[in-house]
């Protein structure tokens, strides 16, 4: 008989074996795992497309939407001028109550139609940044004049501050301008009196802040954040009776992110808000010409 030449396993040669099996057991649970991993961003991507797919459908649905309840609407405003100017003869006291009733809700209608409308082509990605050069001091003689005929309190002022040292900006006018008629539309329908006082500041870091400062009624800190978003309007009896849209804010917002920046509020309630936004001087991405 052959002298046995396997040796028993030594500690070391088990010890090799034990390792290689839990590499293997490793690779093949990280394998499984690799798998499970895959197939949850494989879920992700479906959910993102889906997602997506119905954001789409909602931007195009509001955007239709509101074109054609553009026709209508606009009739109706008419129709109450003609009413309103006596084309079609005297109206009684109540007549013209009623009509002037029908005209009022049509045009914050109008307002709401138009607004949603800028909403759902920001959120499709429609909206088209046009820059160009301007001086501030066009784009506030611009708002003076916008604003001068609905200035209707007389115990509130519409200031408009000589902006100090800032330079010429390249963005778009338009959206900038759309942003600061919805903050001091705002400040003037939440002041009952005092001033709405609108400045602009050099940041000094290539951007510039356009606030708008007014001593209305306020905004209690725990609303802060929410009226930035879609129809959030603050819940207090003055707030609720001077109804907008709550559409303007959320829009305003967009509008700043699209030029490369932010909007900001800081507000007491009884002593006034400052809205604001701040955009880089020069549109990031754009090159002046
Ligand atoms: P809207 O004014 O059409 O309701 P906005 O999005 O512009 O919608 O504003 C949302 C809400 O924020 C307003 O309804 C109001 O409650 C509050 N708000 C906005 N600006 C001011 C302000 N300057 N002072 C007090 N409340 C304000």
């Amino acid at each position: 008989m052959p002298p046995d030449t396997s040796t028993p396993p030594t500690d070391l040669q088990a010890a090799l074996a034990e390792s290689r099996q839990e590499a293997q057991d490793l690779r093949a649970e990280l394998e499984e795992t690799n798998r499970g991993v895959l197939a949850l961003y494989a879920e992700l991507d479906s959910q993102a497309e889906q997602l997506r797919q119905a954001t789409d459908l909602k931007s195009r649905f509001l955007a239709y939407m509101s074109h054609e309840f553009r026709t209508p609407i606009n009739s109706i405003r008419s129709i109450t001028r003609l009413l309103l100017d006596r084309v079609d003869g005297p109206l009684t006291e109540e007549q013209e109550r009623q009509v002037a009733f029908i005209q009022q809700n049509a045009t914050e209608f109008a307002e709401m139609v138009d607004d949603l409308l800028d909403l759902a082509k920001v959120e499709a990605g429609r909206v088209e940044i046009s820059p160009a050069w301007f001086e501030m001091v066009d784009l506030f003689s611009a708002l003076r004049g916008m604003f001068k005929p609905v200035l209707t309190n007389a115990a509130v002022n519409l200031v408009f501050e000589e902006p100090q040292d800032v330079p010429k900006l390249y963005t778009d006018d338009r959206k900038l301008s759309q942003i600061l008629r919805n903050f001091i539309a705002n400040a003037l329908k939440f002041t009952p009196k005092g001033e709405v006082r609108v400045g602009a500041r050099f940041e000094g870091d290539g951007r510039v802040t356009f606030s708008v400062a007014d001593t209305g009624i306020g905004i209690a800190p725990e609303f802060h954040a929410s009226i930035f978003e879609d129809f959030q309007q603050v819940q207090s009896p003055l707030q609720k009776r001077l109804r907008g849209t709550g559409l303007g804010l959320s829009l305003s917002k967009k509008l700043a992110t699209l030029l490369g920046g932010s909007v900001d509020l800081r507000s007491e309630p009884g002593k006034g808000s400052v809205f604001s936004v701040t955009i880089p001087v020069q549109l990031e991405g754009a090159k002046p010409e």
